[in-house]
């Protein structure tokens, strides 16, 4: 008998090891799925590698595997040390890594091929084969017959024939051939500016490599991902393109399939499970596609990856925000070079990351300054709110241009960074205020639906009709969100036509497409938005972008909160002038002479990402300084905080610094108390070592038993 190590699909950073007998022992490989026992249930696991042959003490000790699922390795050489390296520089439980890379119907132990393929090709040998050497099989050499004319749907022909034929290795299942999609060749191209050629032209073909390219919204970026993906996929490789959102981004999808045809697939976790299998069995059977996808794409089992792209690398939706917290973006580039193929990151704003690997020649730089289609671009105007009187949560000034602009046919796009009525209900006489019960937090007012909600937990509630404190009847919102602003301006607009663009009225499948549609036939004039309008759209009718305020992300606790403030500014004022006339762009804010945000509106995004690289650096922060948090959230008050205290210890010998434990911002979340280590250390290396030195001795803490913990590498906020 054998000890097979078995990665699981639960919070253990620990394989288990199974027995094997050396039957199954002898076909066992890494990355093939097994049954085997966890508790009372049967589960299914990964092998690994480091099987041993158990001693005699081991056959009490361990349980033996079930079943072994797999024929070959369902995971190649490739993902499974792509999944270790995640699962060690995250510090992450292998078997959850492993987990969060398949499939749901592969997890539940769905064959890897389709149990009856689609289609039959001839493979050479059969292609050889003469009529006199298939006499005594007269049914097999008709179908080898009907297999000369071209591929043949598994329908058309005699199955027993068939799989004799497939064991004979004289024809071979395969994917429907795309008869009706153009070629990638013959797919409408559009020529490219010279700008855009001189960047095809310079990015690197082939061989590992990270290029950022960077250019405003509308200069061509996605042309150019499309223009390279066509020679890729030309040269029978497989292209990942990864996008922060997909439902946002339909035209994406539509631009990519009327240049590439056939050869473009989706990935993303709107899909079914259905879906996602039969777009994993495409990839793993090794067609040339180009995947447009989200995150979870970045797993794929990719066997011939020519390129990868990352369109809006800088955005926060790459960074997965619970459980494992894994960077798309800088998995991407760890399987890019397993491939050793070239990565590109493109953005109108690259994240201060990426910015430092430039600046520290460890990614080229690319830009596009021209916009593709010669529009001009926006001007960014302050519309100081200090001391003025507010209606609607608008300046006098702001007001005004947006009536000016729709009187004289313009679009009006007003961006303010908070869904609902208002994000809070006050109590004017004693200052009471409606929180939630399970968070540190006030309870935004949803007054379309009539109730309260925390946009922290999901808890609802209804409104009070009198204050619950002193039982005052007027209770007042303090604040705007995009339902208030709306009523606000169809107030002072009566005529106008005013749209919502948040993630309330957008819940809907196809709700997105339907409003964008009414923006560009025109039958909208104000639109009023949530940060996703800030993304990838093209409205080439908005003439004026107002923003309603930035002043929240100047002061916030998240050590992010600025960057994120800059690349949204600057995307927003994207959006306008994309058509043939100069978009304007206002943005109210009570503290104009704030020196990042003056930094940002005069000299542009570079010179205020170098001003807060030089003041992250400073403050021994990440890019220059690496960080990693411990998080860790309990039932009771002080649980967290006392497990964190034990665990900096351990981090602290290991050669860690350990700054904490120190209550999250929101302490309190979702009835959980929260709190956070800080673990630096200059050195990467160092860090990580410490990290993992240390992360078996804090998963046998004694205090890791009443918390919920994790570790966050890169952590994309420190909220
Ligand atoms: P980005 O990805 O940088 O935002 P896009 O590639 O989406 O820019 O280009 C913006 C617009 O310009 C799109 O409508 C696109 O079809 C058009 N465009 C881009 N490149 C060209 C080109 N070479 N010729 C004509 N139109 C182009
Ligand atoms: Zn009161
Ligand atoms: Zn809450």
């Amino acid at each position: 008998m054998y000890l097979l190590p078995v990665a699981i699909n639960r919070p253990m950073r620990t394989h288990l090891d199974y027995q094997i007998d050396p039957v199954q022992m002898a076909r066992i490989r890494r990355g093939m799925r097994v049954r085997v026992p966890l508790g009372r249930r049967e589960v299914l696991g990964i092998a690994l590698d480091g099987a041993r042959p158990a001693q005699a003490q081991d056959r009490h000790r361990y349980k033996p595997v079930h079943a072994v699922l797999d024929d070959a390795p369902l995971l190649g050489e490739e993902l499974m040390d792509s999944l270790q390296w995640s699962a060690d520089y995250y510090h992450h439980p292998i078997g959850e890594v492993i987990a969060a890379a398949l499939p749901g119907a592969l997890r539940q132990g769905a064959p890897r091929r389709e149990e009856a393929p689609q289609w039959l090709y001839l493979s050479e040998e059969g292609a050889a084969m003469t009529e006199a050497a298939m006499r005594r099989a007269p049914a097999q050499a008709a179908c080898i017959a009907r297999l000369r004319e071209g591929p043949a749907p598994w329908a058309e022909v005699d199955r027993r024939a068939a799989r004799a034929l497939i064991d004979k290795g004289l024809c071979r299942p395969g994917p429907a051939p795309d008869i009706d999609a153009p070629r990638p060749d013959t797919g409408s191209a559009i020529a490219l500016t010279p700008e855009q050629q001189a960047v095809c032209d310079a990015l690197p073909r082939a061989g590992f490599s990270v290029s950022l390219l960077q250019g405003v919204t509308g200069s061509g970026k996605t042309e150019i991902y499309l223009a390279q993906a066509a020679a890729d996929l030309r040269a029978g490789k497989q292209v990942l393109l990864l996008v922060p959102e997909i439902g946002l981004t339909p035209q994406l999808l539509a631009r990519a399939r009327e240049r590439l045809g056939g050869r473009v697939i989706s990935y993303h976790s709107g899909m079914t499970d259905a879906a996602r299998l039969a777009a994993w069995r495409r990839i793993d059977r090794g067609e040339a596609l180009l995947v447009v996808g989200t995150r979870s794409a970045v797993w794929l089992p990719f066997t011939a990856l020519g390129r990868v792209w990352v369109d809006e690398e800088h955005d926060a939706s790459f960074k997965q925000q619970d459980g494992f917290r894994y960077s798309a973006r800088d998995v991407a580039v760890v399987r890019a070079r397993a491939f050793d193929a070239p990565v590109g990151l493109g953005s109108a704003t690259p994240a201060l990351e990426s910015l430092h690997n430039a600046r520290q020649r460890r990614y080229r730089h690319f830009r596009l300054e021209a916009r593709a289609q010669n529009a001009p671009g926006a001007q960014v105007h302050v519309v100081d709110a200090r001391g003025q009187r507010l209606r609607g949560g608008l300046t006098a000034e702001l007001a005004r241009a947006i009536q000016s602009h729709v009187a004289e046919g313009g679009q009006v796009l007003l961006f303010i960074n908070r869904r609902g009525y208002a994000p809070a209900l006050l109590c004017r006489d004693c200052g009471w205020s409606a929180t939630c019960r399970a968070c540190d937090a006030r309870m935004t007012w949803h007054k379309q639906h009539g109730s309260l909600l925390c946009h922290h937990c999901g808890a609802r509630q209804a409104v009070p009709t009198q204050c619950p404190s002193c039982g005052a009847s007027e209770l007042r919102p303090a604040g705007h969100g995009t339902e208030r602003i709306e009523e606000a301006l169809q107030a002072m607009l009566p005529q106008a036509r005013i749209a919502r663009a948040d993630s309330d009225v957008m819940q809907r499948a196809g709700a997105w497409q339907a409003l964008r549609d009414q923006v560009l036939r025109g039958d909208v004039d104000i639109l009023v938005g949530t940060q996703m309008l800030a993304k990838g759209h093209d409205f080439p009718g908005i003439s004026l972008v107002g923003i309603v305020s930035v002043d929240q992300a100047l002061f916030s606790a998240d050590i992010r909160a600025t960057e994120r403030m800059g690349q949204l500014v600057t995307q927003v004022a994207g959006r306008a002038g994309r058509g043939s006339r100069a978009g304007t762009v206002l943005l109210q804010t009570h503290v104009p002479d704030h020196p990042l945000l003056r930094r940002l509106l005069d000299q542009g995004y570079d010179a205020f990402a170098d001003a807060l690289l030089e003041e992250r650096a400073t403050n021994a922060l990440p890019p220059a300084y690496p960080l990693a948090l411990l998080r860790a959230e309990s039932a009771d008050a002080t649980a967290a905080t006392a497990f964190l205290e034990a665990a900096a210890q351990l981090l602290r010998a290991q050669g860690a610094e350990a700054i904490g434990p120190l209550p999250a911002p929101m302490m309190r979340r979702a009835g959980r108390t929260r709190a956070q280590l800080w673990v630096q250390n200059p050195s990467r290396a160092a860090l990580q070592q410490a990290l993992a030195a240390s992360c078996a001795a804090i998963e046998r803490l004694p205090e890791a038993r009443r918390v919920r913990w994790g570790v966050d590498v890169d952590p994309a906020d420190t909220l």
